[in-house]
């Protein structure tokens, strides 16, 4: 049956807190690999007794080792350690064995020896009525590739055994993915999924240690997956990543992951097929397709339990105005023409909770869907439950769920022209209009842990249906920073997705004074940065200080650059970028009790976010944290 499973390789902990995890995750079925049982402490029936009450079916038990083609007396001892698996596989209930092919320096290059003993073997299953997976290990010895997996199994010529087309050895390897399709279904014994950083590594360092789940990396998942949906297999399609950050995780987190990467993977591949005119195959049900994302209609801010006023005073440095009062509670409503920052200073709650916590911060996001009910059922669907907060008497019930260090993201529906909004039900207005060099919300940086850097990015691209840029890396004075814009696909949304290495990094010591991951920076888009900036700076606004160095570089890089506007952007600490298509400039406000910044930018015609000035502006960041002694 066509169905999604994992590997309990995949994951971290115990067999058991794996297996209670996977099938939480709404998972069905899990392989079990060796090494889990080898480190549990129970018999292998208590394995197949606590599966059944899970309601996990064990598609297979892995792997066999160094087998095919060695000379004797380790081949007969090969056969007897088979024998001992076979008698595992009946006390687990399972009826699938998975072998890779041999490493060992002893065994032979010799295709047909090495048929002849998976013939062998797979006669000696068949007396017990199991079955077989040969797959090529991208650093096998002799089998490598998948064409030679395949001829060894074509040659051995047994109804129960197949291929294990597993996608990280076949990119690994750059393996030609279309000739999959021509292999017969009744050849392929199990299907596995992970993918990969297109980073240069041996293919078995990274096999061992940065595999991840499909979406989380660069290898050509989708593509290998349509392929091998195309022969007719129908079998399961298990995950299986090695990841030393996923042993280090929670094995909960690591296994929804999972089960969201393959919800995206199942409805990726189903699109394909749907264009290419086949059926879809809804492996582990229907997914409601992601709603669009019309635009943000507010961030809502938590002052904590100080730092109000200080707060207010850099919104309306920005040219915010406060323009309403919540009906009931202890907020308020500061507008720039279309963009809304809700200020919550009540002394209860949720927002009060995340501000005890974080301080002064960004505690929620407000976003407009094309089909809020849509978006929300999907969320649900991936694991995401909807979180209803408390509400005053006739006050509109906005859905939310969890985000980072459980900020929230409320679901919105689009603004009917002419309706009251839900401001106009909720907030009583004292001002009607409030005009501003500031024209809308650019992006939003959250700053994350290492360890959940892939969990977030499965998160905003399963959820919301963001897609993602190419991951970039500049340094920071005291390590390495890296970032990976996702996006909504018409770019209404995009979050850099922000982590570092280095303890003393810009992003740690963020991390270490807010406690925990967060919203580091929002940007706002200018028509006109000096203008902006010279009115700030009048209305009292600290920008982040420039060292010359930068200017006397940029005049350098860019010859062309009148020297007017370099002495102009020197005077506030404007950075400046330029790629084929245009111009980019930007500048930070100094960083707000320690943890937070405003961006503002000018796009003429450039759609990146001047990752060439991240580096003078995480050093810029870490010279006024020692300058300010934090
Ligand atoms: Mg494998
Ligand atoms: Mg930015």
């Amino acid at each position: 049956m066509l169905r999604w499973s994992i590997a309990t390789v995949s994951m971290g902990g115990t067999l058991e807190a794996k297996l209670t995890a996977v099938a939480r995750a709404g998972f069905r079925a899990v392989e079990i690999f060796e090494n889990d049982l080898t480190f549990f402490s129970g018999k292998p029936k208590d394995v197949r007794s606590r599966c059944q009450d899970l309601g996990l079916e064990i598609i297979g038990l892995q792997p066999l080792r160094d087998f095919e083609s060695m000379p004797e007396p380790m081949r007969a001892r090969n056969f007897d350690r088979a024998e001992r698996k076979f008698d595992l596989m009946e006390e687990l209930g399972t009826r699938f064995l998975g072998m890779c092919s041999s490493v060992s320096e002893d065994s032979a290059d010799d295709k047909h020896r090495s048929a002849a003993d998976l013939a062998e073997l797979a006669d000696r299953a068949a007396q017990r009525g199991f079955r077989l997976g040969y797959e090529a290990l991208a650093w096998g010895r002799y089998v490598k590739d998948w064409m030679q997996a395949y001829e060894l199994v074509c040659l051995a010529d047994r109804p129960n055994l197949g291929i294990v087309l597993d996608s990280f050895h076949i990119c690994a390897n750059k393996n030609p993915l279309a000739p999959l399709a021509e292999i017969p279904a009744s050849r392929i014994g199990l299907v596995q999924l992970s993918d990969a950083p297109g980073i240069l590594m041996d293919p078995m360092s990274l096999s061992r240690h940065h595999r991840c789940f499909p979406g989380q990396g660069d290898h050509p998942v989708a593509e290998f997956l349509d392929c091998v949906m195309k022969t007719g297999y129908r079998g399961p399609v298990s995950l299986e990543a090695f990841n030393d950050h996923f042993r280090g995780a929670p094995a909960a987190m690591i296994a929804q992951d999972g089960m969201r990467a393959l919800q995206i993977a199942g409805e990726t591949l189903d699109k394909g097929r749907i264009a290419q005119g086949l059926a879809p195959l809804r492996i582990g049900g229907e997914l409601p397709e992601a709603s669009p994302i019309g635009g943000i209609e507010f961030v809502e801010f938590t002052t904590g339990s100080s730092g109000q006023n200080a707060f207010v005073n850099l919104l309306e440095g920005l040219g915010f105005t406060r323009v309403a009062r919540h009906r009931s509670k202890e907020v308020d409503l500061y507008r720039q023409n279309d963009l809304n920052i809700v200020v919550n200073s009540e002394q209860d709650g949720f927002a009060h909770a995340f501000g005890l916590l974080h301080g002064t911060s960004m505690c929620a996001l407000g976003l407009r869907f094309d089909n809020p009910e849509r978006a929300l059922e999907r969320a649900n669907a991936l694991g995401t439950p909807t979180y209803f907060g408390r509400i005053g008497p006739g006050e509109d019930l906005i859905p939310a769920v969890a985000g980072v260090e459980n900020s929230l993201i409320y679901f919105m529906g689009a603004q009917k022209t002419g309706a009251p909004t839900n401001w106009d039900r909720d907030f009583v207005f004292d001002k009607a209009e409030a005009p501003g060099s500031l024209k809308c919300f650019d992006h939003f940086s959250n700053v994350l842990r290492r360890s959940e850097f892939l969990s977030w990015m499965t998160f905003y691209k399963s959820v919301l249906g963001l897609v993602n840029d190419p991951q970039v890396e500049v340094a920071d004075p005291y390590g390495a920073f890296y970032s990976r814009v996702i996006r909504s696909p018409s770019s209404t949304l995009r979050i850099p997705l922000n982590i570092a290495d280095g303890g003393s990094t810009a992003v740690s010591r963020f991390i270490d004074a807010f406690g925990g991951s967060g919203v580091q920076h929002i940007a706002l888009e200018t028509g006109d940065i000096f203008a902006f900036v010279e009115a700030a700076v009048a209305r009292g606004v600290k920008f982040l200080a420039i060292p010359n160095n930068y200017y006397e570089d940029l005049s350098a890089r860019f010859v062309d650059l009148d020297n007017d506007l370099i002495e102009q952007m020197r005077t506030y600490g404007i950075l400046y970028d330029r790629n084929r298509s245009g111009e980019f400039f930007q500048i930070y406000t100094a960083t707000f009790e320690k943890t937070f910044f405003f961006e503002i930018v000018e796009r003429r015609n450039y759609e990146l976010f001047g990752a060439a000035n991240t580096p003078v502006r995480l050093a810029s960041q870490v010279a006024e944290q020692e300058r300010m002694g934090w």
